[in-house]
Formats: C-alpha cells, sequence, structure tokens
C-alpha cells in the first residue's frame, strides 16, 4: 500500500530510473559516448538491448568496451534486453530447441557478467516455447537472475505462461505500449484501465518498459495520452519493487520506406474503382486504429483498408519519434515533470486502498 497515502516525489521517481539503450539508436553501434550522452542527461540506469549493429554481445571486445565504460561513466546496467527473436526457442522438437536454448542462456550469462539481474525476453504460446522457458529456469536456479517475459497485446496468456513454467526465476514485465484491451484501446491511457491491468499482473511483476503512446508507441513520456498519474499510482499500490525503466525509441522524421511505397502504389495502381470507393470510406483515424468499420473481412476493400492503415501507422511511427536527445532529456525530466502536472497530492485510489 502506498507509504503515507501520496503518489511519488521527484527524488523517489528519480531514484528508480532508466532508460533503454534503443534511446541511443539501435541501429547504430553503442559507445562510450553515447553512455556519455546519457550521463551528461543525468541518467544513471540502463537497460542494454541486444542486437549486433547495437550491442554485439557475441563480440568479447564489446562487451568488455561497454561493461568498462558503465562502470567508468557511473552507469548501472539493471537489465538486458536478451535477443529479440531467438530462432527455435518454440520449436516442437527437442534437439531443435537446443542451441535456442543455449543462445539464451549465453545471452543471460553476459548479461550476468554485466552486473543486469532482469533479462526480457519476447514471449510465443507454443509448448515448445514452455518447454525451452523449463530448461532456462532450471538453469537459473540459484542464479540471481530473473528472466521476465514481455507482452505483446494481450497481457493474460503471458500470465498463464509465467504461471504453467511456476518458477520464481521466470516472471514477467509489462511493457505500456503494447497492451490493447477487448476494444483494441490502450487501457494505460485511463485511469481505470492502468490500475485494472497493473493489478492483475502484480504477483508476477518484476520489471516494466514505461513510454507514451499516441497512435503509435516508445515515445518521449508526456508526448502521448498515457494516463501517467494512474500507471504510477497503481505501481505504488501494487507495491512493484522493480526500476522505472524507459523505453523510448530515438530516429529522425522520415518518409515511408522504398519497399513498402512500391508496394502501396502498385496496390492502389491495381484495386478497382469500387473497392477503392469502399477502402476509401473509412475514416482516417479508423485506419490509423486498426479498424475498418463497415468492411467486410476477406474482401478486397478490407485488405487495402487494412494495408492502408499499416502504411500511416509507419509514416506516424517514423515522424513522432524523439532524437537520441530529446528522449534522454525527456526520460531524465520525468520525475520532475510528473510533479509539476500531478503534484504529491493524495490520488483517489490511492486514499480509497490505504
Ligand atoms: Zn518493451
Amino acid at each position: 500500500m502506498a507509504a503515507g497515502g501520496k503518489t511519488w516525489t521527484a527524488a523517489e521517481i528519480t531514484g528508480r530510473l532508466g532508460f533503454s539503450s534503443i534511446a541511443l539508436d539501435m541501429q547504430r553501434r553503442l559507445t562510450a559516448e553515447g553512455i556519455a550522452a546519457a550521463r551528461r542527461a543525468g541518467l544513471e540506469r540502463m537497460e542494454i538491448s541486444y542486437g549486433s549493429a547495437h550491442f554485439d554481445w557475441r563480440d568479447p571486445a564489446h562487451v568488455r568496451e561497454i561493461a568498462g565504460e558503465c562502470g567508468k561513466q557511473g552507469i548501472a546496467l539493471v537489465s538486458a534486453h536478451l535477443p529479440y527473436h531467438v530462432k527455435d526457442l518454440g520449436a516442437e522438437d527437442p534437439a531443435q530447441r537446443a542451441p535456442a536454448v543455449r543462445e539464451v542462456l549465453d545471452a543471460v550469462q553476459i548479461a550476468c557478467e554485466m552486473g543486469a539481474r532482469v533479462g526480457v525476453l519476447h514471449w510465443s504460446g507454443t509448448e515448445g516455447y514452455r518447454a525451452s522457458l523449463e530448461q532456462i529456469a532450471a538453469r537459473l536456479d540459484g542464479l540471481p537472475f530473473t528472466v521476465a517475459l514481455e507482452n505483446g497485446a494481450r497481457i493474460a496468456p503471458v500470465q498463464e505462461l509465467v504461471r504453467a513454467v511456476g518458477s520464481p526465476q521466470v516472471r514477467m514485465v509489462l511493457d505500456i505500449g503494447h497492451a490493447r484491451d477487448k476494444a483494441g484501446d490502450n487501457p494505460f491511457c485511463t485511469e481505470p484501465g492502468a490500475y485494472a491491468a497493473l493489478r492483475e499482473c502484480a504477483d508476477q511483476l518484476v520489471h516494466v518498459h514505461l513510454h507514451d503512446f499516441h497512435l503509435t508507441d516508445h515515445l518521449p513520456p508526456f508526448a502521448g495520452t498515457i494516463a501517467w498519474d494512474a500507471v504510477l499510482g497503481a505501481l505504488r499500490d501494487i507495491g512493484y519493487r522493480g526500476p522505472l525503466l524507459f523505453e523510448v525509441h530515438c530516429g529522425h522524421p522520415q518518409a515511408l520506406p522504398e519497399r513498402q511505397r512500391t508496394e502501396l502504389h502498385a496496390l492502389l495502381a491495381t484495386a478497382s474503382d469500387e473497392t477503392l470507393h469502399e477502402a476509401g470510406s473509412v475514416p482516417f483515424l479508423a485506419l490509423l486504429r486498426g479498424r475498418r468499420p463497415g468492411l467486410t473481412p476477406g474482401t478486397p476493400a478490407h485488405a487495402l483498408a487494412t494495408d492502408l492503415g499499416r502504411a500511416l501507422k509507419e509514416v506516424c511511427r517514423l515522424n513522432l519519434r524523439a532524437t537520441t536527445e530529446q528522449a534522454l532529456a525527456a526520460v531524465a525530466g520525468f520525475p520532475a515533470e510528473f510533479v509539476r502536472r500531478y503534484g504529491t497530492h493524495a490520488s483517489p485510489r490511492t486514499v480509497r486502498s490505504g
């Protein structure tokens, strides 16, 4: 329950504030300069994101360089985003899964050596994936390390998987930008939605990915419509003890990638007038939200609207992103901005529960 019936002070948030290295650009190699930029912004805790163009965890020299720089510059590595796609981790055949399990364990080993205590892993719903997790959990036994499974649109299946594996070292990371309710909306944009979703996964939660959401996710805090007062209030209510880790993408305004543009042109050129008319009847905002009211699934108009919606969303994603400096500054400025907006008053929910 909330200490003293209040929300958060800026100092309390700062004491747990962290950022993902994706703010330093996943397409670029992580360097001492990137770490220095985060430090200059005032950040002290980092999640390192594995990816050969960014953090080449298979290159011992790069691992040594980054671990050394973090130590020297005063950045604590609190977590690691383990490889995004581990081929065959969910395969049916145990022999086919074995190299994938080994890959995750090798990645965990590097994270442990760098001081991280949590490793984020994207989940899948196959039987093979559960079996792989059980093998990983057995090997983690006794190590000060937890694998945290990250939700996509739905939170419940991740909880079921965590429950099925039944290991204290396989838990959950909640990504507030990915979740969608039954209507397709992000529950963390409203107070009741945020409280309900966080209470639902309270007992499995070891880590969070925070970012703002408006049409697309991974935006800097306060750039979208996330109900931050409710998210932080609920985290306090459920007794969450982990870092407040912001996963904000960086990038620069861009046009739709060439390949997608060509595909879309071809699609529009070959569609019949009737299809174009039908697909064109869907409001712009509905398309952006992945909805196609009035169109029948399986029809050419429905397919065209789906592709148009995807392209529009991609344009938004590419153009709403912050630069590295903006992303780091927005994360570092979150504690003060949170208190400026919401104060340290008792939130209604906290008073009721406390
Ligand atoms: Zn995430």
